[in-house]
């Protein structure tokens, strides 16, 4: 099993099915309930945590899930899950109190975080490190423009969380590895930033990563560069090396819906998903499987040249060399007649 595009499209579109998942509303509550019910889906007693926290009067809730919870080294797949209230940057002003769809900005990462824990799972065994699936709350409701939620700043929850994350590990056992921060990755003409917040080898590596896969376009040998102020950031602030996919959202005629009511499912990609999944799985792999010299090698395009043939391809082989050979014994048989008939006139 690898990361499929095709089932992380179908999860962003579960999530905009439950409404818009901004914080303080059921169909945020709803969203994380659908996480939660994904992930007992995989195993029925996935391990997770419920984060509440209270912000402007509001209640909020990061979920956290982990796999392999025996492994001392951690790593952290983070992504924001609610969706922001007011389309601030619609180009059409009537918009502008409308709430954002937030089919990349939110769901898309969510949903990659989803089938990452399906296709990790399968291989939980023989991976060297745990993983944190963690989605945060009230990332997006800052102010841009004009407004967002009043008062409100941008990333409250991870935020939140990094302050109390000693309630969620054994720091004399256990220590972290690294933060992968995954932010609009959904979208079409997907062509990830190089972030400047970010620690730049786990963003170099991720890159490297990409590239070696093929997606050239996608991870660029010469990215825009920006500093985002983003879920990452409170991770770094606690000494843990974190990097952030992200695209240019401020200024890109590749994908130009940033905040805005067009942030739904028409301007989605299977195939940003699947590099985008395919990647950060194969960043795993290469780092922590354990035996890498007889084990699966993921994503590796020359691996599949290198695959031995299926059963299918072995019986029509076999069944076209015995066609060729009763061919050529027959072509021998009614030559050998013919001569000895041309003898037998003589
Ligand atoms: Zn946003």
């Amino acid at each position: 099993m690898q990361f499929n595009g095709d089932n992380a499209y179908s999860y962003i579109q579960d999530q905009l099915d439950i409404g818009f998942r901004i914080p303080g509303t059921q169909e945020r509550v709803d969203c994380a309930n659908y996480f939660i019910s994904k992930f007992q889906e995989i195993d029925n007693n996935f391990i997770y945590h419920l984060h509440n926290f209270t912000t402007h009067l509001v209640d909020c809730q990061n979920v956290l899930f982990k796999l392999n919870e025996d492994k001392p080294n951690i790593i952290i797949l983070g992504t924001h899950y609610d969706s922001r209230a007011k389309a601030t940057k619609d180009p059409d002003i009537t918009n502008r109190d409308s709430p954002v769809p937030g089919a990349n900005d939110g769901a898309s990462g969510s949903a990659v975080l989803l089938e990452i824990a399906k296709v990790l799972y399968n291989r939980r065994e023989n991976l060297s490190c745990q993983i944190w699936f963690l989605f945060f709350d009230a990332e997006d409701q800052g102010k841009d423009n004009d407004y967002g939620l009043d008062g409100w700043d941008w990333c409250i929850g991870s935020r939140e969380f990094a302050s109390e994350i000693d309630n969620y590990y054994n720091s004399t056992k256990e220590s972290f590895e690294c933060m992968i921060l995954l932010d609009m990755v959904g979208g079409d003409n997907l062509q990830f930033i190089n972030e400047q917040y970010s620690t730049s080898s786990l963003l170099n590596e991720l890159f490297a990563v990409g590239r070696q896969l093929g997606y050239n376009n996608q991870f660029s040998s010469n990215p825009e560069t920006a500093s985002i102020i983003d879920d990452h950031r409170a991770f770094l602030n606690i000494g843990i090396s974190s990097a952030d996919l992200i695209i240019n959202f401020w200024d890109n005629p590749g994908w130009s819906y940033h905040h805005t009511i067009q942030d739904n499912i028409n301007h989605i990609s299977n195939i940003s998903l699947d590099v985008t999944g395919k990647t950060v799985e194969q960043f795993i792999y290469n780092n922590y499987i354990k035996n890498p010299e007889n084990s699966y090698q993921g994503n590796f395009p020359w691996i599949k040249d290198k695959n031995i043939l299926s059963i299918d391809m072995l019986i029509t082989i076999i069944l076209i060399i015995i066609f060729i050979c009763i061919i050529i014994e027959l072509f021998i048989i009614i030559r050998d007649e013919t001569v000895d008939n041309i003898e037998l006139k003589k």
